[in-house]
Order: structure tokens, then sequence, then C-alpha cells
């Protein structure tokens, strides 16, 4: 069976990445280069954690079924990039299927992604955390090395289906102002987002 790498999993969140109670599951690798990475482990080699298939993260995430139930919580896949893990995430929610067990999906992402990752969970994700980055092109590209097509369409295709969304936008240091955060705010605003949360990167500077 296929393994995940992980860069972490973290249990008994609350009120950090979706509803009640959540495990936190960190996926390796990300297609972004972002300036100041929060999690730089997700980017090299040997960031890798620990390998872990569905069935062994199962186990281990269940053991707090109690606690997601009794909140309405359950699962969180951040990363990285957890989209690139879709067939992963799709095999672990078989397995919670299997068993009858109806926790709450959320995930982090940055949406860069071609459309079909976007598209095969759609169905099954009950949250979508986004981290937009900014909306401008040439500023998403500066910070990310990368253009911000895939992020739009994937956004759109979450809106039309009706997608629970939570967008953050970061004011950058160095590579956007109040004024760029403002602008994606309303351009969010405008394609139908409603859940916006501002807030600032924390830049280590030593
Ligand atoms: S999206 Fe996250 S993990 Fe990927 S490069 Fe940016 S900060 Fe790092």
């Amino acid at each position: 069976m296929k393994t995940s790498d992980l860069i972490g999993l973290s249990r008994h969140r609350i009120g950090i990445d979706g509803a009640g109670v959540t495990t936190l599951i960190a996926f390796h690798e990300c297609p972004l280069d972002c300036k100041y990475c929060l999690n730089p482990q997700a980017l090299s080699s040997k960031g890798v954690w620990k390998k872990f298939t569905p069935k062994e993260l199962y186990n281990i995430v269940k053991k707090d079924d109690l606690y997601f139930r009794a909140t309405g919580g359950g699962v969180t896949f951040g990363g990285g990039e957890p989209l690139l893990s879709c067939k992963e995430i799709l095999h672990f929610h078989k397995l919670c299927q299997d068993e009858g067990k109806r926790w709450k999906f959320n995930i982090e992402t940055s949406l860069n992604v071609p459309g079909i990752f976007a598209e095969v969970l759609v169905g099954l994700v009950n949250h979508w955390i986004v981290d937009i980055k900014d909306m401008n092109p040439e500023i998403y590209k500066s910070y990310t090395d990368k253009d911000n097509k895939f992020v739009i369409d994937n956004l759109k295709f979450l809106i039309e289906h009706k997608a629970k969304i939570t967008v953050r936008v970061p004011l950058i240091p160095n590579f956007n102002t109040e004024s760029d955060v403002e602008k994606s705010v309303q351009t969010l605003q405008c394609l139908g987002i409603t859940d916006i949360e501002r807030f600032t990167y924390i830049i280590k500077t030593h």
C-alpha cells in the first residue's frame, strides 16, 4: 500500500483549523517557493518526518473519535500542499466511510494545483481553508515564484460547487501593502467569498 510522506501530525487542536477538536495531518511537498516559507521541511527532501499508509494514519486518528463526535471536529489536511496527496486522502476517507466515521474533513491549501485535484475532493471536504497570498498576479509571482492561474480557477470551481470556504489574506512584509490586501479582499468579495481572514506574516529578523 502506498505511503504518504508527512512533515507532522498534531492531535487535540481546538479552534485553529476547523470546527471542534481536530487532528492536523501535514503532508510533505509543495509546488510553491514562498520567500518566507512557514514550513520549509515541506520543501526539503530531508524534511520527511514519517511515512504512513492510509490505514496506519486512520488507526492513529481514530483514537480521538470520541472528541471528534463530541465537538463536531475531525481531520485537517495541511502541509506542504495536501491536494498533491489527494489519492491518499481519498483512501483515508474510504476507510472512514467503511467504519461509519463521519468526521469533518478540512483542508488547508494554496489551491495552486491543476483543477483535477480539487475536483476529486470537492464532494468530501467540509471546509476549505485557502491561503491566497495575494490576488494580484505580479505580487503572487514575486512572493511564490509561481503564477496564480490555478488558484483563481480552483477558487471559482469551489464557489460554483457551493463549498464552505475561508480565505486567508496575509500582509506580507516587503511584498504587499495594506492597500494590496484591501484590493485582494475586494476582489474576493466580488467573487462571492464572505469568510475572509486578514493577518500579518511575522518575519524572523536575525
Ligand atoms: S505554501 Fe506553505 S509550505 Fe508551500 S512554500 Fe508556501 S509557506 Fe512553504
